[in-house]
């Protein structure tokens, strides 16, 4: 029997200046927009800090007709907030939203109190019933606040039971987590598909020092690698594609429901990866 074809998405930030903005528009998502994905996705600044430019950026994509759901979380918002984006959403002909707790903006220290994802997406449901295709974040090497390996299960299955339908993973490099994950979520009764969320790598340094803070890790032997190229960019590119292809390759062969591709806004090097596994 043919495998399944997994769901593939597209995630961007939204750009910071006017050009970035154009070029994200005007090149980016037409040109991996021909490569038919199932949605695109677009970030939430910690605390709500892009709330227009991600505004203003879901709905030029979704003007082009194309299927995009904007990341959201509380921040610092109280319920009237969120619930007037929701409703600006819907006007716009958004139908999919990603559910976050989010983090808080560096140096705002505990002023704010978070509110978990769960709560999210129960608010969600509760005041725009099933309008929304709604995913959430899921951690196969543990999200780095967790208590315990089970509680972040117990948490995940906690936000798809409040009425999430799917969940989309941090990236990962270690294939063996995620697909040991998918067993502790099958035996603690979670039965929604679980996308792979997959970082091309582009700048490793960045990669790395991000990697740190985010409940990801880099294996050490691409560490080595990608250390011993130092400057010499174009075997950093090649290796890198090499070793996302191969883990992509890994997740096709496997039958992964869905595979999230982090591009930070470019196109290479995930339009290389998703035409080297001949999706
Ligand atoms: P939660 O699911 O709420 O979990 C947070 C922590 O609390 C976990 O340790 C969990 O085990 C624990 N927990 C969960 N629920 C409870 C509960 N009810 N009681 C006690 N403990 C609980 N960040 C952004 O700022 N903007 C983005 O656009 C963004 N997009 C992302 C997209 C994806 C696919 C992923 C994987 C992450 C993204 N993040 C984003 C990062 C994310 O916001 C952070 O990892 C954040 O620290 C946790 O958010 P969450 O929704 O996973 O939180």
């Amino acid at each position: 029997m043919a495998k399944q074809q997994p769901r593939i998405s597209f995630e961007f930030f939204p750009p910071k200046t006017a050009e970035g903005k154009k070029k994200l528009l005007e090149e980016t998502v037409p040109a991996l927009n021909a490569l038919d994905p199932g949605f695109f996705s677009v970030t939430y600044g910690a605390g709500g800090t892009t709330r227009d430019s991600t505004l203003g950026v879901v709905s030029s994509i979704r003007e082009a007709g194309i299927d995009v759901a904007p990341h959201l979380s509380f921040g610092g918002d109280d319920e009237e907030a969120v619930g007037a984006l929701l409703d600006t959403y819907r006007e716009r002909g958004i139908r999919h939203l990603v559910a976050l707790r989010g983090d808080m903006p560096s140096g705002m220290g505990a002023a704010t109190q978070l509110v978990y994802a769960n709560q999210l997406v129960e608010f969600v449901r509760e005041r725009t019933g099933d309008h929304f295709e709604i995913a959430v974040a899921a951690y196969p090497e543990i999200h780095p606040e967790s208590r315990s390996y089970d509680s972040d299960v117990h948490y995940l299955k906690q936000k798809l039971d409040a009425g999430a339908n799917f969940a989309i993973t941090q990236y990962f490099y270690n294939v063996e987590a995620y697909f040991y994950y998918l067993d502790q979520c099958a035996a603690a009764g979670i039965d929604k598909p679980i996308y792979a969320g997959i970082m091309p790598i582009t700048n490793f340094t960045n990669l790395a020092r991000f990697s740190r803070n985010c409940g990801a890790e880099i294996p050490r032997w691409i560490c080595q690698r990608m250390e011993g190229y130092g400057d010499d960019q174009e075997s950093v590119r090649k290796f890198g594609l090499e070793v996302v292809t191969q883990l992509c390759q890994t997740l096709v062969d496997s039958g992964a429901p869905g595979i999230h591709f982090y591009t930070m806004n470019q196109v290479e090097p995930t339009r290389t990866i998703h035409s080297n596994l001949g999706l």
